[in-house]
This record gives C-alpha cells, structure tokens and sequence, in this order.
C-alpha cells in the first residue's frame, strides 16, 4: 500500500498515555483501533471487581448529539433498577435541516457545537444538582453522524475528566433498548422492535450489553422510507407524521405495493421497493383523494411488514423465553396505525405489549443516562480515548458472523 494510502489509517493526533491521562488512563485502560469494525468498544472492557462495584443511587449525566437532536438529560438509578429522570432537554434541529428535506450532516455537527453546552446546563439546572453530585458521564459514541456524535462524545469525555468522573461511551442503539424503563418498571428480558429514522431492528434485549440481533434492515430503515416517500409526495421534511395525517382521510386499497421479502425465514426487513414503487406513483396521483388515499397504502404497507417480521421473532423468543414482552421504540411507533397493528400481533402470540411515552422513542438523551448508569452499575466504564463510531452493530459478534451489507462495505450500519 503506498504512503499516501497508509497515512490516511493512521491517527492524526499523537495519544498521550502520561502527565495529565494519568488518571485516565488509572480508570480506563487500554486504546482501541477506530478503524476496525471487530474493534471491541463496548464500554464492557473493564468490569470493575466486586469489592469496586458503586453502591446505592448513581445519578449520571447523559449526552445525545448522534443525528438532529442536542440532548441532555440526568437520571437516578436506584440499586433495585429502578430508574427517575430528573432532567430531559432535547433540542431539535428540524428548522436547520427543513428547507433541505433531510438531515445535512455538516449543519448537525455545527448546530451540536453551538447547542451542547447551554442544552448540558439546562439539563444540571433543571436537575437541580452540580457536577459534583454526579457518579459517572455517559455520552452516546455511535452510531450516527460522525461529526455530531463527535461533539457529544468530547464534551462527555472532558466533563468526566475535568471533574475525575468514570465515563461511559453509549451505543445508541443500546439507549433506544432501555429507554421502555425510563419511569417504567418494564423488567429484562424482552423482545424488541427498534424502528426509527436510522434503524429497523429486532432484538432479543436480556439485559444490558447483553442483546442479540434478531433482524434487520437490509437497505432503508422504516422511518426513512416515511420520510422519502412523504418528501417525494411534497410533504416537507419529517414526512412520517405529515403522512400519517394526510394516510388518516385516504383508503389505499386500490393501490397494490409490493411485500418484500415475502416467505423468507429471516427476520429482515427491507423498504427500498416499496420506497421506490410508492415514490413513483407519487409522480402520477392528481387529486388531494389519491394522495390521501397512497399515503393510506403506504402506511399499512410498512405497519404490515413491521407486522409480519415482528410475529416471526415472537415465534423464535417464545421457544426461549416463559416472559413473553414486547416492546416497540423509535420515533415510528408514534404513528397509531403501526403501534396498533403491532399490538394486535403481540396479543395474538400471547405478548404483553409496550411503547416507551414518545419523548423517550424519538432521539433523548435520557435513555443515554440510563443505559450509562445501567453499565456503571455493573462496573462496566470505558475508555477515555473510545472514538466515535459511524457505524457499530448492537450485536457486533452476529454482525461479523452474518454481515447485512456483505461487499464493498465497511459493515453494517448498526
Ligand atoms: P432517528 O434519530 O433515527 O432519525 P427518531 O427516533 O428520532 O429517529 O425518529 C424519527 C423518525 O420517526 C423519522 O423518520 C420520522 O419520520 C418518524 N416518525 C415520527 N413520527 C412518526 C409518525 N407519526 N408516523 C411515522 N413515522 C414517524
Ligand atoms: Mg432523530
């Protein structure tokens, strides 16, 4: 490989292992290669020993700045698991990206570097404590936009250090499977449908850091097929709940979409035909009637495959497990089509059924602090130097065992 090529591998600011990371380093350990999708982050790398495990309530700072929304957020873990968000701010960016139909990574990042500290503020103030008071940062380290997350992750970092806290670097998929237990006694394990802009999951949630991926998107997440199929419709940006309004007046059964996937075993999911086909009809409906009534096609068309793949990992967990939970999060389980469809399924495979409130299913950083502090109560803390992942599966192992995206990429999103 020539120099060129090398150089672009290497780490651009040389890593100071003394002086100052002393104390870091004391806590943290070891550097791990940003680079390398086998890389193992997870803050699971240092377990404390028994005699070092926190006692009593942990009150934990939690950061978010993956994607368009600034957050943060203090929750109190109790011993017993119980969790209380003392403070929640979210501040979203859909102004900054609305007249661009769509997220504008560039735009998010700088947005975060203006937003975070005044966000971080309000979140101490409304919290009513001081940093000192707290037990332990966490800060979501990926997926997601590479700049954005990098903004919340440094200031995470420098907050820990400054105040010589342990921190914790967050998936965000792990935030989204804890968030049904912000204020909910919703015990582990459960089986989850994460369903958002970015992710279209099923996961078998055990505990923390102890998830496995059941299926997964192979190409578009269900909020992205609402969102470019409502932009292709002109509903402006973000199109889910523009077209779940304009769905509520349509009947789309005269439209026939297609069902992807149709009698396959796994439990992926796939909407990039149905993006396709319904983005082409758009182009050809007339009335304010046709419109309402493809946005109805389009609703159910997704609710029904979110339905269908949901009922097989029911079929898969309940050989597993006599606890039969199923929760749905993300920002799509606000829409009522999707969450009722995927109630009636629940029940008819014997599930109890549970959507977190919707400001825990869109982007928070409540569920940040609480996955931060589920995993410092198990004495599980990271790295100082963890680096912000673009991409990084929940299940890393089942991830490189069975990759969604097989060539010519890096690995799968999430
Ligand atoms: P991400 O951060 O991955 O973009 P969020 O959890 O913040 O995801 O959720 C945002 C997504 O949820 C968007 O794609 C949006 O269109 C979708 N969404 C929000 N409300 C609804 C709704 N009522 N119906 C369908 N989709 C919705
Ligand atoms: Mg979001």
């Amino acid at each position: 490989m020539p120099d060129w090529a090398r150089a672009s591998f290497e780490r651009r600011v040389p890593i100071r292992m003394t002086g100052d990371m002393n104390v870091a380093r004391a806590l943290w350990g070891r550097y791990l290669d940003p680079m390398s999708i086998g890389a193992d982050y997870s803050s699971g790398n240092h377990p404390a020993t028994e005699g070092q495990l926190p006692k009593g309530d942990l009150l934990v700072l939690g950061l978010e700045t993956s994607c368009d929304e600034t957050a943060a957020s203090v929750v109190r873990l109790t011993p017993d698991g119980t969790a209380t968000v003392l403070s929640s701010v979210v501040h979203s960016q859909i102004d900054d990206h609305a007249a661009f139909g769509g997220v504008v990574p560039e735009i998010a990042a700088r947005s975060h570097v203006e937003m975070i500290a005044g966000v971080t503020e309000r979140a101490m103030t409304e919290a009513g404590l001081g940093y000192g008071e707290l037990d332990g940062v966490a800060a979501t380290a990926g997926p997601g936009l590479v700049g954005g997350v990098m903004v919340g992750l440094s200031f995470g970092k420098a907050a820990a250090l400054a105040r010589g806290l342990p921190f914790v670097g967050v998936n965000h998929l792990e935030g989204h499977a804890v968030s049904a237990r912000l204020g909910a006694p919703v015990a582990y394990p459960f089986l989850l449908l994460l369903v958002s802009g970015g992710h279209c999951q099923l996961l078998e949630v055990r505990g923390i850091g102890d998830m496995s991926r059941l299926g997964t998107t192979i190409d578009d997440a269900a909020g992205e097929a609402f969102d470019k199929i409502a932009k292709a419709m002109g509903l402006g940006y973000p199109g889910g709940p523009a077209l779940e309004k304009l769905a509520a007046s349509g009947d789309g059964s005269r439209f026939d979409l297609p069902r992807a996937l149709l009698g396959r075993k796994d439990c992926d999911f796939s909407f990039s035909g149905l993006k396709t086909a319904a983005s082409r009809l758009a182009q050809t409906v007339e009335t304010d009637q046709d419109r309402a009534d493809l946005a109805d096609a389009v609703q159910s068309a997704i609710a029904r495959q979110l339905a269908e793949r949901s009922e097989r990992a029911m079929k898969d967990y309940a050989e597993k497990h006599a606890h039969r939970l199923f929760v749905v999060a993300g920002g799509v389980a606000a829409n009522r089509t999707v969450r009722s469809t995927l109630e009636s399924v629940a029940a008819k495979h014997g599930f109890s059924f549970f959507a977190p409130p919707m400001a825990y299913c869109t982007d928070n950083a409540a569920m940040i602090a609480l996955a931060g502090a589920e995993r410092l109560q198990l004495g599980l803390t990271s790295d100082i130097d963890t680096a912000a992942r673009p991409r990084w599966p929940l299940d890393e192992a089942r991830a490189l065992a069975d990759p969604v995206h097989p060539a010519g990429r890096k690995g799968a999103k999430a």
